[in-house]
């Protein structure tokens, strides 16, 4: 155990951005409350400091966005200008006292930044809302509005002189707007685990498969649906942490949303990472650089799931003992197929995954298999993406109910998923590295495995590509920031030209 303390970061100043116009809105107040809640209720914030949010000024601000942006914020003085900002936006709402409260998200992690460089803490938890990973540049989207990581990376790197910092984004979103704010800085690294699904799931980007062009990205798209906290270990233990060896961050920040939580949700169409998966993952980022992981919270959305994971996620933090964790025999389908993907492409620019590859392929050869073959990857996302453009083009973005509530049923049956698990906990303080044997074991590829990649993506793809053509065959009423009557009205108006279904038949 540290002899500093812990350092956390809370301010009820954020609780003030709240949607004036539709409650339903999934990111809201009380998760950051709640959260605070539980770790007190834990007893996890006994013997923590507390670092004293502000609000940020225009030039921290603008490490990482135009001034455009910063006054576009600043003139949202009233419900009706705030909806009308969010016409062309996708999945952006804003209210009178968002510009307080983002300041204070990027001013709070800022000096939780700046108190783990100065050595007054050992690791901490910047509870901050709204989110950030989501904006860049003068784009604001995603509920949100400032990338709070983004700005705390580049703050460290320009006013503290930080060599490197490490960004590990395992929310269950794409950390599209850290992505486009770091990409070209190579003294940031930037991890993200996020849903994918061919590109049929937001963004509906090809940007944010595997194959990215920059050195310093690790994309881990998931295509499949409820991978497992172990998978998720198992992938740090494959790429991520023999990365991050190489790399040699001084600070870790993690973009902790937990929607990728069991259970969160989106139910069984999420992912399946129980509350200690991210207690063990902040526990293994500890080893890279002791003292120096500052999490800041992104999403996360069943309130049951995300009290739960963020305790653990700080047990980890803390170096309590955690539930043990089960590491997988063989990594999940379609996320098995991810990491044969990403050990070739990254291998070239990291030789520990070089020598990880060639231990893989002389298992296959051992076990009389052919070689793992690189495949064009599918890519579903392109009409989703054109219409999202052309909603924004026309401003006429839906701004409210873009997801329906959840049922007191669904509520129910996640809270009783959680329950189930944790039941079983078993805490310990010995958590043995699987072997080297153990891990190469894990990523045999077969035909049995080609098939469970297959069968763990196709239902949700399919499912978001039904979703889709349903909106454009007018069966839907809305496709989240898509609304039939504004699109109706744009297409017999001669503005926007008719969507087509997405079709599936192969071509000749
Ligand atoms: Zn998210």
């Amino acid at each position: 155990m540290s002899s500093k303390p812990f350092g956390y970061v809370y301010d009820e100043r954020m609780l003030g951005h709240e949607c004036k116009y539709d409650s339903t809105m999934a990111e809201c107040p009380k998760r950051m409350k709640l959260i605070y809640e539980r770790l007190q209720k834990d007893k996890l914030l006994d013997g923590a400091v507390k670092i004293d949010a502000r609000e940020a000024n225009d030039s921290e601000i603008r490490l990482n966005h135009p001034q455009q942006l910063i006054d576009e914020i600043v003139s949202l003085n009233s419900t009706e200008k705030c909806e009308e900002y969010c016409k062309d936006k996708e999945i952006l709402w804003t209210c009178e006292n968002t510009n307080e409260a983002a300041r204070v998200a990027i001013g709070g992690s800022i000096e939780l930044v700046k108190a783990a460089m100065e050595g007054k803490i050992h690791n901490g938890f910047a509870m901050v809302r709204p989110p950030g990973h989501h904006s860049y540049g003068k784009v604001a989207q995603g509920y949100c509005i400032f990338n709070n990581v983004a700005i705390a990376a580049k703050y460290a790197i320009e006013k503290l002189e930080v060599k490197k910092v490490a960004i590990v984004d395992f929310d269950y979103h794409a950390g599209n707007g850290t992505y486009q704010s770091v990409k070209d800085e190579s003294r940031i690294h930037l991890t993200s685990f996020h849903g994918h699904h061919f590109g049929a799931f937001w963004p509906f980007s090809r940007d944010y498969d595997y194959a990215t062009n920059s050195q310093n990205t690790l994309f881990v798209p998931l295509n499949g649906t409820m991978n497992s906290e172990g998978d998720y270990v198992s992938v740090f233990h494959h790429v991520l942490l023999p990365m991050l060896e190489q790399f040699q961050p001084e600070l870790i920040l993690i973009s902790a949303g937990f929607d990728s939580g069991y259970y969160d949700v989106m139910m069984e169409f999420g992912q399946g990472v129980k509350a200690h998966g991210y207690g063990h993952m902040a526990r293994l980022l500890s080893q890279i650089c002791p003292g120096k992981i500052l999490a800041i919270l992104e999403g996360g959305y069943h309130p049951y799931n995300y009290t739960e994971s963020a305790s653990m996620m700080v047990r980890g933090l803390l170096n309590l003992p955690l539930p043990r964790l089960d590491i997988p025999e063989r990594i999940s389908g379609a996320l098995l197929e991810t990491t044969w993907n990403i050990l070739n492409h990254h291998s070239e620019w990291y030789p520990k995954l070089g020598e990880r590859l060639k231990l893989l392929e002389h298992q296959q050869k051992e076990l009389g298999l052919p070689q793992f073959a690189f495949d064009q990857t599918m890519f579903l996302g392109e009409k989703m993406r054109k219409m999202y453009d052309d909603m924004k083009k026309h401003r006429i973005v839906r701004t409210r109910e873009w997801f329906p509530e959840m049922s007191d049923d669904q509520v129910a049956v996640c809270k009783q998923k959680i329950d189930e698990y944790i039941q079983e906990y078993e805490f310990t303080s010995e958590h043995p590295t699987p072997s080297e044997s153990q891990l190469v074991a894990q990523c045999v590829w077969d035909e049995a495995a080609r098939s469970d990649a297959f069968l763990q993506a196709i239902p949700f793809a399919t499912a978001l590509v039904q979703e889709f053509n349903a909106f454009v065959e007018g069966k839907r009423e809305n496709m989240m920031i898509c609304d039939r009557e504004l699109y109706t009205e744009a297409v017999k108006s001669g503005v926007l030209e008719a969507h087509t279904p997405i079709t599936t038949t192969r071509p000749e």
